[in-house]
């Protein structure tokens, strides 16, 4: 074993990959954790179905993160293959769904984290919980809030696997912003991502709350022009709309929401049938009721209200009206959902903050992973591989000073662990 002690703080998918490979190499590994039980947000994850990764080639994989020049090197180190091989070590079998989104076979995270953990475990992983970071003292050691005071450790490295700040309940509040920007880290704002977005919608919409709207496509267009399209499902809400075609579109949203207050999002009702063909489907009236006309045309019911909310009745046997209408719906967003019930963060520790091996510039053998950092990315297995893959490649950095002797302790004893009364500020 290394005499080389280094402290993970965050118990999530990225402070647990880290605390995998150094492990793996017999360095001595105590991984911090502020609340009672490790990995909260990755159990929540599953219980969605657990789309840890995508199988798209890599070319198209790295293109869905807003930073993909930053994180080649690390997606190219655990790419889709590797978390599939690495799930297989574990004994937990995955398969990829009609999409191409990748899943255990499960579609669990409790059995994947319950596994993972026994195995850190064998290696010596020591998981200390309701242990929750506070910064750090004036020579640069770690301060903890326990239950028995503040506890002060003194590694030779830190991991800071702290997460965003969504669903603060889970564990990651988003602290860490306020503790580094005054250690000058630079840091942009974190800000809700993946979220749903809100419409004022009439009455007449109620009765469809929580309906899907299904196989349709929606584009919005970014400040610099660019068209960002999708296609998936939606779902209205009471509060507006959610679900993966918005939540793939929420980069662009967001901006526009930032700058200008709301923001204009097209939705394509028929995205399979062209507006020529509808035309002639709307227009082939006789004596059918607008209901059937429309039905036949193709819009289910939620669709079909969509309309009469858009069009003022007179317009509803408009059949150019109609058809420009389901296949440019334009819906105005007034505004994001709160950041505590977005999927995940955008915004971060900034790139230029850390050196290429994730360590903090001014805060040495300080490293930042995760979702913690400044990259956006979609739902479709994005996040958590970009998780797993910086967890990854800061102890890989980590063990190439190790195993060069690059780190050098400012201190003798890791077992500070002085215990003070609860400390507060
Ligand atoms: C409902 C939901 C569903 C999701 N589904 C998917 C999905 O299917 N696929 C996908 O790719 N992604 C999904 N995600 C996103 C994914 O779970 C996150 O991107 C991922 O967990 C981030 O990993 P992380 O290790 O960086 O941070 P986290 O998982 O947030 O872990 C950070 C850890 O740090 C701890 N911590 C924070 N502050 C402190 C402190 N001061 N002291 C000590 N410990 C601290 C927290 O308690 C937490 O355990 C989902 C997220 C949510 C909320």
């Amino acid at each position: 074993m290394n005499s080389k002690r280094v402290v993970i703080i965050g118990a999530g998918p990225a402070g647990l990959m880290a605390a995998d490979v150094l492990s793996a190499q017999g360095i001595s590994v105590d991984v911090y954790e502020a609340k009672p039980s490790v990995g909260r947000k990755f159990l929540m994850a599953g219980k969605g179905g657990l789309n840890i990764t995508h199988s798209e080639p890599s070319s198209d994989f790295i293109r869905r993160y807003d930073q993909s020049d930053w994180l080649k090197p690390m997606l190219e180190e655990f790419d889709a293959q590797k978390i599939r091989a690495w799930m297989e070590s574990l004994g937990v079998s995955s398969f990829i769904g009609t999409s191409g989104r990748i899943f255990p076979t499960e579609m669990k995270a409790a059995p994947l984290l319950r596994r993972w953990l026994s195995d850190l475990k064998k290696r010596g992983v020591k998981v200390h919980c309701n242990h929750y970071w506070e910064g750090f003292t004036p020579e640069g050691n770690l301060r903890f809030a326990t239950a028995e005071g503040e506890k002060i450790i003194a590694p030779d490295a830190t991991i800071l696997a702290l997460g965003g700040a969504s669903w603060p309940r889970l564990g990651s509040d988003g602290a860490w912003v306020s503790i580094l920007s005054a250690m000058d880290v630079a840091i942009n704002p974190l800000l809700p991502s993946n979220c749903g977005f809100k419409v004022t919608w009439s009455n007449y919409m109620h009765p469809y709350f929580g309906k899907p709207l299904k196989n349709v496509s929606a584009w919005v267009k970014s400040n610099d022009g660019e068209i960002h399209k999708n296609s998936s499902e939606a779902v209205l809400t009471t509060y507006g709309i959610e679900g993966g075609l918005i939540y793939a579109l929420s980069r662009p949203l967001r901006e526009e929401i930032l700058s200008f207050g709301t923001a204009n999002l097209y939705i394509d009702l028929l995205p399979n049938v062209s507006e020529a063909k509808l035309l002639s489907l709307l227009t082939q009236t006789g004596k059918q009721s607008i209901n059937n006309i429309w039905r036949k045309a193709g819009l289910d019911d939620l669709k079909a209200t969509l309309i009469r909310e858009l069009l003022p009745k007179e317009s509803w046997s408009n059949a150019s009206c109609v058809a420009a209408s389901i296949k440019k719906y334009p819906l105005k967003l007034t505004g994001m959902q709160p950041i505590e019930e977005a999927i995940s963060t955008a915004g971060g520790v900034k790139r230029e903050a850390l050196t290429e091996d994730l360590m903090i510039r001014n805060v040495p053998n300080v490293f930042c992973t995760g979702e913690m950092l400044d990259w956006d990315a979609p739902t479709g297995g994005y996040l958590l591989t970009a998780s797993f893959a910086s967890g990854r490649f800061a102890a890989n950095a980590i063990l190439k000073s190790v195993l060069n002797d690059g780190i050098h302790p400012r201190h003798n004893d890791f077992e500070t662990q002085q215990t003070h009364p609860k400390h507060v500020d």
